[in-house]
């Protein structure tokens, strides 16, 4: 086969767990689900940061986190990127993100010939200033009442000098209240026409990236889906359960994300068919997998970024080949073997698995950290307000973090202290590499000693 064209699938925020192919007891894509049987299968893959920004870095790069620093919505992608090595190599790129962290503000549309970005007022080119309030506005507020936020954003804008910027804001932000009272879609729609479309004359061989939105909070589908999975009918916004005891809604919690699997399956199979019309399924692989997990209650939370167990860095990992050949593979995967299987012929080095989460307060520098989460338990916000770093290998994962504090994670049956010991040196050693360019994130020094001094009768053992 000369170059094959090569379509990469996120499905933001789709974990493992809640797949039939990862043993999930309900069909909820039943279109990926019969994929998976023509596809390599990989059991055990993981994210290597539990939320977008990091994760798609290190997908873009090959690179661990302390190596491309890429790790807030301040950042900017600046070493070469997946899309321009495929580039080099012939390729011609295209990009389609749903996500407004994945856009060119963030450098993420580097190296594509064609970069779409499927947000609200996408034409409207906004100040950076503007652009932060934007995002503040999108950002996981744990503020309950909108009018609360909305208050505490306008005094946050005074302080800046930028009220006009926020009237201006808050004026469309309602306005797309107004029309979401109603289900539709976050972007795949418009995702699947703009492919339609561009597809006709999209010279090959093809690398095309996209990012869809569908399984990300707050949870939706149309009403024949909420119904068969009984969701309730509003559209979930899981940051409200937070903060109270919620335990009587998690299953409810569950079924909202469920409908929402199941509608962005039917968008997966949209877009499979229009490969099929084109009559490119015969040079074309496809990769679908996830940038991160989801918490749905367990450990307390709900969402991502938070912490780094399974929930949230377990995803699905389907490489579909034009030959439909059919394997499990059981080794540990991570996004950055996926970086590199798609520069290397899909052959897989033996990594070893890093990964790393630097807290809430580095999500961004810019806004206060009182002003995102005001509301949110003390202790959590403590506890995931610091450097964490993990490692998985035969379904043992090792948790380290800045605190101190050290959890195993056991797949199943239980793991030896030499195993552990084993994964903590590995780690160790990886926390000992970082060099870190922008300081101003936390204390290097302090969290590579507090690491190291890790008392090790401290563990947590989670089944
Ligand atoms: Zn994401």
């Amino acid at each position: 086969m000369s170059q094959p064209n090569i379509v990469l699938v996120i499905m933001d925020t789709v974990r493992a767990k809640n797949l039939p192919m990862y043993g999930y007891q309900r069909n909820t894509m039943p279109f990926l689900n019969k994929i998976s049987k023509k596809s390599i299968l990989y059991e055990n893959a993981y994210s290597n940061a539990p939320w977008t920004i990091p994760s798609h870095a290190t997908l873009f790069t090959g690179k661990n986190q302390s190596e491309h620093y890429v790790i807030g919505i301040e950042d900017k992608l600046r070493t070469e990127t997946l899309a321009e090595k495929m580039k080099r190599m012939g390729y011609h790129t295209f990009g389609v993100s749903n996500n407004p962290l994945i856009t060119a503000l963030t450098g993420f549309d580097k190296g594509f010939d064609k970069f779409y970005s499927i947000i609200e007022q996408k034409n409207e080119l906004l100040s950076e200033d503007e652009t932060l309030i934007k995002k503040i506005f999108q950002l996981r507020t744990y503020e309950k009442s909108f009018i609360k936020r909305v208050f505490k954003l306008f005094v946050f804008s005074v302080r800046r000098k930028k009220v006009k910027e926020f009237i201006k804001i808050l004026l469309s932000r309602i306005a797309s209240r107004i029309r979401n009272t109603s289900f539709h879609d976050k972007g795949a729609n418009k995702t699947n026409k703009i492919i339609e479309k561009e597809i006709k004359t999209l010279k090959q061989p093809f690398f095309i990236f996209i990012n869809y939105l569908e399984a990300h909070s707050p949870y939706d589908a149309p009403k024949r889906i909420k119904k068969m999975f009984n969701a309730p009918q509003d559209r979930v916004e899981i940051v409200e359960f937070m903060r109270e005891n919620h335990t009587k809604d998690l299953e409810l919690i569950n079924n909202a994300y469920d409908a929402g699997l199941y509608y962005l399956d039917t968008k997966l199979k949209e877009l499979y068919y229009i490969f099929k019309k084109n009559n490119l399924l015969k040079n074309t692989i496809f990769i679908f997998t996830s940038d991160h997990g989801e918490f749905l209650g367990e450990h307390g939370y709900f969402g991502h970024e938070l912490d780094l167990y399974p929930e949230v860095i377990k995803i699905p990992l389907i490489i579909k080949f034009p030959n439909n050949k059919h394997t499990h593979i059981k080794k540990e995967v991570s996004l950055k073997d996926v970086y590199f299987m798609i520069l290397n012929n899909f052959k897989l080095s033996q990594k070893n698995i890093f990964i790393e989460y630097y807290g809430l307060d580095t999500f961004t520098t810019k806004i206060p950290l009182s002003l995102r989460y005001r509301g949110i338990k003390k202790d959590i916000l403590k506890e995931t307000s610091q450097y964490m770093a993990a490692t998985i290998e035969n379904g043992v994962e090792l948790i380290l973090r800045e605190d101190g504090e050290e959890i195993v994670y056991v797949n199943n049956g239980t793991a030896s202290t030499e195993e552990i010991s084993i994964l903590r040196q590995r780690l160790l050693k990886e926390v000992g590499k970082i060099k870190l360019k922008r300081t101003h994130y936390f204390n290097r020094k302090r969290l590579i000693n507090k690491l190291r001094g890790i008392k090790h009768g401290k563990n947590r053992n989670l089944r």
